[in-house]
């Protein structure tokens, strides 16, 4: 087996283990440049994901190519251009005998583009039209994206697909990109997180190399930007959009774009932009109905190889929130604990297991939610809801909104007004930052993820 299959199978392993963004910041385009005994050497993209990775993510990794028989010594990082990787894969890396042994046991998809192919689209096959589930919620989003396939540039541009996490818009978006790539020979998709464009960017401002990543961005016949709302608030990589998006827009290159609020709530971002971005076609992906969720926990069963009965198929999709990435987590962790005992999956193995999402509330309230902030940071709610701006008083607040958002969807009109502000743009800002919070302060996560546990204690 080739260092790719290998480093595929420890990616997939570290894809469960970390979140989706830091999957997607941090390793999606990292690869094996060699393995031996001495030592496994990463390639990753810039000094940033370099940085990153060594000083984050170095144990998490080196247990995985253990456990997976790789008894390297040491772990290095390097970072690799256009160029070194072409060399790279035309001289294939060999790998220890020993370690050639052990991956022959490990069955590993085979995929069918090159992994250099895969690399320059940052696109990940396992996202087809084919395997898309269409229903309630997303019919919409799903005819435009068929459409674009059909016809690219022509019709809905840009596209702009937007709706709550785990529901479905990369999946979408990237399948749009494999299908075009699959049929079209010779066209160019780019497919890029808007994480790793600003980070592109910022490396390229670094190494006096801004003309090459324009040049890069705008040569393409397929731009498809997944979760633009990260650009918020980042002037530079927003001018830097702007140019991009006309040239491609002006070319009647397909341009589609994801986010999770429509383009008229992302906030600081630049007006110019935002009705660029109203230009083609907006669709709201809403959350799948009951009928959608039994659908996609089949669809899944039959790829995984295993048919569920239709009880346990309702009890999965009854239990399941709406978010289709938890649906798919239920579904995996039933699938786990049945391989790993060799039984079939029966309704009572996942009420058992499920038991915590049943667990959830039905009824939770905003109050509730403002209630369990006010005692966790123990902040009187006359403090929380009133007008101080201290901070001790501020980021609760914050977070409070955050909360009201990701659990409940509340809009933020509403939010505004569960926390007495006046202008709702308190809340759309006040979300945005909590979210952003998140990924880099501890503290936040932390206040974050023990408020969610005492809000479904
Ligand atoms: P988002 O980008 O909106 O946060 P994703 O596209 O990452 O969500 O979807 C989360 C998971 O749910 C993915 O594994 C995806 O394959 C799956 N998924 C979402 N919608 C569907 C669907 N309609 N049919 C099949 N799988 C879906
Ligand atoms: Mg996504």
């Amino acid at each position: 087996m080739q260092p790719e299959g290998l480093w595929k199978s420890v990616l997939g392993e570290i894809e469960l283990s970390v979140s989706r963004g830091s999957y997607l910041t941090w390793f999606k385009n990292t690869e094996l440049l060699r393995c031996d005994r001495d030592s496994a050497v990463v390639g990753v993209q810039n000094i940033f994901i370099k940085q990153q990775l060594e000083k984050k993510f170095n144990d998490l990794i080196y247990q995985i190519l253990q456990k997976k028989g790789i008894k390297t010594k040491e772990l290095e990082f390097k970072i690799i251009t256009p160029k070194t990787q072409r060399l790279i894969y035309d001289d294939p890396v060999v790998l220890e005998e020993s370690v050639q042994e052990h991956l022959k046991n490990e069955t590993i998809n085979s995929t069918r583009n090159s992994f250099t192919h895969s690399y320059r689209q940052g696109l990940n096959e396992k996202y087809t039209m084919d395997s898309f589930v269409v229903g309630s919620g997303n019919e919409l989003a799903f005819a435009a994206c068929q459409s674009i396939t059909q016809n690219p540039g022509i019709k809905y541009n840009p596209l702009f697909l937007y709706g709550g996490v785990g529901i479905g818009k990369t999946h979408l978006i990237q399948a749009v990109g494999n299908y075009l790539t699959q049929n079209n020979p010779g066209i160019k998709v780019l497919y890029i997180s808007t994480e790793q464009f600003v980070q592109e960017f910022v490396e390229s401002l670094r190494t006096r190399k801004t003309t090459e990543f324009a040049d890069y961005y705008r040569s393409c016949d397929v731009l498809i930007v997944d979760d633009v709302q990260f650009i918020a608030g980042k002037e530079k990589i927003q001018e830097e959009f702007f140019h991009t998006f006309n040239a491609l827009h002006q070319a009647n290159k397909q341009i589609i774009i994801s986010s999770d609020k429509p383009p008229g709530e992302i906030p600081t971002i630049e007006e110019r932009l935002k009705s660029r971005f109203t230009w083609g076609m907006s669709i709201d992906m809403q959350e799948p109905d009951f009928e959608t969720r039994c659908a996609i926990i089949k669809s899944k069963s039959i790829n995984h190889g295993v048919d569920l009965n239709q009880d346990l198929v309702e009890f999965i999709a009854n239990n399941s929130t709406t978010n289709i990435r938890e649906l798919e987590g239920a579904l995996n962790q039933l699938f786990a604990f049945c391989e790993m005992r060799a039984v079939e999956p029966t309704l009572s193995i996942a009420m058992s297991l499920l038991k915590t999402a049943k667990s959830r509330p039905k009824h939770l309230s905003a109050k509730q939610i403002i209630d369990k902030v006010s005692k966790y940071y123990q902040i009187s709610l006359e403090d929380l809801l009133g007008p101080k701006r201290d901070r001790e008083i501020v980021v609760p607040r914050q977070i409070a909104m955050y909360l009201l958002r990701s659990e409940l969807h509340l809009s933020f009109p509403k939010i505004s007004a569960e926390l007495k502000r006046k202008d709702h743009t308190t809340a759309i800002h006040s979300v945005d930052k909590i979210e952003k919070e998140i990924r880099i302060n501890p503290d936040i996560k932390n206040g974050v993820s023990v408020l969610k546990d005492r809000i479904y204690a």
